[in-house]
């Protein structure tokens, strides 16, 4: 699954910021045992969309794996369960209680026995894993299409079935509906029946076996675009009308390059007889369900769009497709183990683009990795990459599984090397396709292919939480002609009290002395401190830590101005360029934002670009400003445009409003960098714009990008004439859900700044458009109930959370338990005491040691 970066559908915000993962009540999670396994699903399905239901049968083949068995339990949330039964002639008896199914034979089971269930049942408007919607651009209130989406646990508001990924059948999907829908499932298409009530059953084939959050059905008035095939397997995109083919091959049209990369990369034919895509409103991200692709139709771009973001629409394909390998075909035993499958893929997307782009493309994804890693350890927690306590298996879907597993990735392939690791790659996919994995199954095929001992770098990366910071100094040495480089080492975690012991790595710095040569020394850090010494002729011209980004750290380094001003333009890799505009932007002189503003313009990979902008943003210093207007004047490259207004945002002052203003005034103008003006004009708060974000919230663009910012802009006015247009939008607005969110979250912004009976109306009738709403209105309702700040609501946040699929419950669990916190900051709960305790213990224990060690040293001189 990919929850996008750009939708933010994952929002660290949300998390309590003190260092928390987990929510009091969380439970360790361990892979169901399987003494009877299913394994195989006979699924007849006849889905009637104008009712948004379904009617369903099924036979469950299970294999009785010990003797003696007479009890099994399956999910069945909402659904209504008509008939339960042996087709074999078992006796058994069954009862539902809403959410489990369970089923008793009177007679234990044989060992190697099989035994059929089947069951019949109807479900009607699930509340979640089935979803049905209009056409996209509300031209009809007509229910025109349905699909699945059910990662982690929600298979079972539709599904019988037992919704944890080591239980997986090969699947016979029979899939009733109208004749003149499109019906897709997992598999290949073996047959297609028509019936004389204008309805056609599609018969879906799938050898392989599928767990139930892999399992996808669609239904509906598609468009269907031919993406070709690679090596005899059919690409297919879909989306609903009027989704047009011409749409659909400009998003999706590099599918069958991908594969022919992706197959030589991993040295693995493609696992499955078909590739498909499905694109809809609603489905947040993407899914790469077995052989059947969703997407959310925020990626389904027109041209202006395309240009702006095509390249993530890319990445994304990318890391969909990678998962048909890694997760799908070779499937994690129990979400504990998901960094397998989400570290896998996002890693692809950098592995992509290093291997058609160059490395420096490579070096800016992992960059970007990085920070959002990093992002998430400093601010909100830190936490083991595998671990099983948690709350919900979503929950453990954070910047740590995604990039934070990308990087260790990324790790083991450096310390590895090229040859012995892919080889290993390639046989652990081989080995295990078709199988469940476990984390030390991928580390076993590592071993096996490099000889190395990985074990330490599992219990340090994987199993333990947190990562080095590194604090470097350089100095030159003219008596002994050397450079010495000190590096010592402190630990992301300990700041939310948690200890977390040295990481062993191996670090590369790199020095270029005057005569233009360069020379790399590698020390192995296994203290705190360490000193490295590279012989040198002369002073350096440059010094640069992990040039190659080999290790996954946070760096404080200031070389010297004159270095940095020297590696901001010829550091030859792009890390070397980024430190030195970081150390540049701390001291943040005129000539030193000159330096950076004309590096920018020189520069050409856009990953450095954006890391100059944010330098520039953060420095919020006049110069800086006029340097980003500037540099807004004469940008052309869309893709930047976006970063550029954001780090503008930073600015009040009346020369950003007026840049602002003439940048909206050009004809064309990409979508979501035309928002991000809107919010940032916005947030100038000046009366004098309300008109023009007014106008705004009912542009007609593509996908209601401009709508929705505009409203958020308008609520960043804080005006009351601001508020009092968005509640009345709130109120009675057919619009998008996306454009909707926007609505929430910019009357947040508008009545935070009024009185308390403003906010408490506001968050009243918030609360009450939260009715018939998903999981997506409702956590944006939650998050604009936060920024309100009224803490006696948080209670309703629970209750929102109390109707929507269980898994999202911890969002909504850590924005309540924010939220309560402000209500004076006082109503601490007593594990946080106990955990304050804790650290305090710590803390005292080792001030004593350290005024013991410093008594020492003094006794010693
Ligand atoms: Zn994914």
């Amino acid at each position: 699954m990919l929850k996008t970066r750009a939708l933010n559908a994952y929002d660290t915000m949300t998390a309590d910021g003190n260092g928390a993962f987990t929510l009091p009540g969380f439970e360790t999670h361990y892979a169901p045992s399987l003494a009877l396994e299913p394994k195989h699903l006979e699924l007849h399905l006849a889905v009637d969309l104008d009712k948004r239901g379904a009617v369903g049968q099924l036979i469950w083949i299970i294999e009785a794996r010990r003797s003696g068995e007479t009890a099994m339990q399956l999910n069945a949330v909402a659904v209504d369960i008509e008939s339960v039964s042996d087709l074999d002639g078992h006796q058994l008896d069954w009862r539902h209680d809403g959410q489990t199914l369970f089923v008793h034979w009177t007679h234990p089971s044989v060992k190697g026995q099989t035994r059929r269930l089947e069951i019949e049942w109807t479900v009607s408007a699930p509340k979640s894993g089935m979803f049905f919607g209009c056409p996209p651009d509300g031209s009809s209130e007509q229910i025109s299409w349905m699909l699945t989406d059910h990662e982690t646990e929600r298979a079972r508001f539709w599904l019988p079935c037992i919704d944890l990924p080591n239980v997986r059948t090969s699947l016979d999907i029979f899939l009733r509906a109208k004749s003149s829908y499109t019906r897709l499932a997992a598999g290949r298409l073996v047959s297609e029946t028509e019936h004389d009530d204008g309805t056609t059953t599609s018969h879906w084939s799938l050898e392989q076996r599928c767990p139930s959050y892999l399992l996808c059905l669609a239904v509906g008035d598609f468009s269907v675009a031919d993406g070709g095939e690679w090596n005899g397997v059919p690409i297919r995109f879909f989306a609903p009308k009027p989704y047009t083919v011409e749409q659909l091959q400009r998003s999706f049209g590099p599918t069958a390059d991908m594969m022919k990369w992706m197959t030589a990369r991993l040295g693995v034919a493609f696992p499955y007889p078909k590739y498909y895509q499905v694109a809809a409103p609603g489905v947040g991200g993407a899914m790469e369900n077995i052989s059947l692709t969703t997407w959310d139709d925020v990626f389904v771009t027109d041209e202006t769009l395309h240009a702006e973001w095509g390249w993530l629409v890319d990445l994304i394909n990318l890391h969909e497709m990678a998962h048909s390998y890694f997760g799908d075909a070779v499937v994690c035993r129990d979400y504990a183990h998901a960094w397998l499958k989400e570290g896998w893929a996002t890693y692809m997307e950098s592995v992509w683009l290093g291997d058609t782009r160059g490395i420096d493309a490579l070096h800016g994804q992992m960059y970007e990795e990085s920070i959002q890693y990093r992002r998430e350890a400093d601010g909100q927690y830190v936490r083991p990459i595998m671990t099983r306590h948690f709350n919900s298996s979503f929950q453990i879907y954070d910047g740590h599984l995604y990039p934070g597993s990308a990087w260790r990735i990324h790790m083991l392939r450096q310390i590895i090397g090229e040859s012995d690791f892919w080889q290993a790659v390639t046989r652990y996919l081989e080995k295990y396709s078709g199988h469940v994995v476990e984390t030390d199954d991928f580390r076993y095929e590592l071993e096996t292919a490099s000889g190395l001992s990985l074990a330490r770098f599992f219990d340090q990366w994987i199993h333990s939480p947190g990562y080095p910071k590194l604090k470097c100094q350089q100095t030159y040495d003219a008596a002994h002609n050397c450079v010495q480089i000190t590096i010592e080492q402190t630990q992301v975690g300990e700041a939310f009290g948690l200890h977390v012991g040295l990481f062993d790595v191996e670090l590369d710095v790199a020095i270029q002395l005057d005569d233009g040569q360069w020379t790399t020394g590698t020390v192995k850090l296994d203290q705190a401190k360490h000193t490295l010494t590279i012989p040198a002729a002369s002073a350096p011209v440059q010094v640069v830590i992990d040039p190659n980004m080999k290790v996954l750290h946070a760096l404080d380094f200031k070389p010297g101005i004159d270095l940095c001003l020297t590696s901001i333009t010829d550091a030859p890799t792009v890390y070397g360029r980024i430190q030195a505009v970081d150390a540049l932007a701390q001291t943040p002189t005129a000539a030193n934002l000159d330096a950076i503003g004309q590096a920018y313009k020189t520069e050409v990979n856009l990953t450095v670009k954006k890391a100059f902008l944010r330098a520039l943003g953060q420095t919020e210093t006049n110069y800086a400003m006029n340097t980003l207007i500037g540099l807004l004047e004469q940008e052309s490259e869309v893709q930047l445009m976006s970063t550029l207004i954001d780090q503008l945002a930073r600015y009040r002052d009346p020369r950003v409003e007026q840049a602002l203003v003439t940048w909206l005034d050009l004809k064309s103008r990409p979508y979501i960098a035309n928002g991000a003006a809107l919010k940032a004009l916005g947030g100038q708060r000046q009366a004098r714009h309300i008109d023009r974000l007014k106008a705004a919230i009912d542009d007609p663009c593509w996908w209601g990008w401009v709508q929705r910012d505009a409203r958020i802009g308008l609520g960043k006015t804080r005006e009351s004439q601001a508020y009092e247009s968005l509640l009345a939008l709130l109120e009675d607005d057919d619009v998008r859900l996306q454009v909707r969110l926007g609505t929430v979250a910019g009357l947040a912004e508008s009545v935070r700044w009024l009185g308390d009976s403003e906010r408490r109306r506001v968050c009243e009738t918030l609360i009450e458009t939260t009715r018939d709403e998903g999981w997506r209105y409702g956590i944006s309702v939650a998050r604009a109930l936060l920024t309100i700040g009224c803490a006696d609501y948080a209670g309703a946040i629970e209750s929102i959370s109390s109707r929507m699929a269980p898994q999202w419950a911890p969002m909504f669990g850590h924005c309540a338990k924010k939220l309560r916190a402000k209500d004076g900051g006082m109503k601490t709960s007593d594990s946080e005491i106990q955990s304050l305790k804790k650290t305090v213990q710590d803390l005292s224990g080792r001030l004593q040691a350290l005024e013991a060690r410093l008594a020492q040293d003094h006794s010693d001189d």
